[in-house]
């Protein structure tokens, strides 16, 4: 079941940033989905984007959940492009979503990491 972000208002770090109650460096927002700017990036883009609603990670999707990762996932190349990742081929992205602590997972409400630009990279 996805809950309602203000059921975990009081523990989670990106439902409270998706409520604006922590700030963010915010790339786009809709009704559903949120994007912001990695506090600590690994690369020269390198932006988060989240379901508004909690979910803990993707070991929690199932198909109610089809939809909206659709539009995650559809939505990515055109933030990436947006936040100057160069197009493909030469250019692209890469769109990471770690999933539980040997996933190394440490923000426990859902996210994909979309990172980008020219190289070396911090990590990843
Ligand atoms: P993960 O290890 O996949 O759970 O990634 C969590 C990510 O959240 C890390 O890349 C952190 O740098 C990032 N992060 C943590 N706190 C914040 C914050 N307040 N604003 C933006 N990004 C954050
Ligand atoms: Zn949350």
């Amino acid at each position: 079941m996805t809950l309602l972000p203000s059921d975990h208002l009081e523990t989670c770090l990106f439902c409270k940033i998706a409520a604006g109650k922590i700030p963010s460096r915010k790339v786009y927002e809709d009704d559903q989905i949120l994007a912001f700017h990695d506090i600590q990036p690994w690369a020269p883009v390198h932006f988060l984007m989240i379901p508004k609603r909690h979910i803990a990670s993707m070991a929690q999707v199932g198909p109610e959940h089809e939809a909206l990762l659709g539009r995650m996932m559809a939505l990515a190349p055109r933030l990436a492009l947006e936040q100057g990742c160069r197009p493909y081929p030469e250019g692209g992205f890469r769109i990471v979503t770690n999933t539980g602590a040997e996933g190394g997972q440490e923000v426990h409400h859902l996210h994909i990491h979309v990172m980008g630009g020219p190289r070396p990279w911090l990590r990843g």
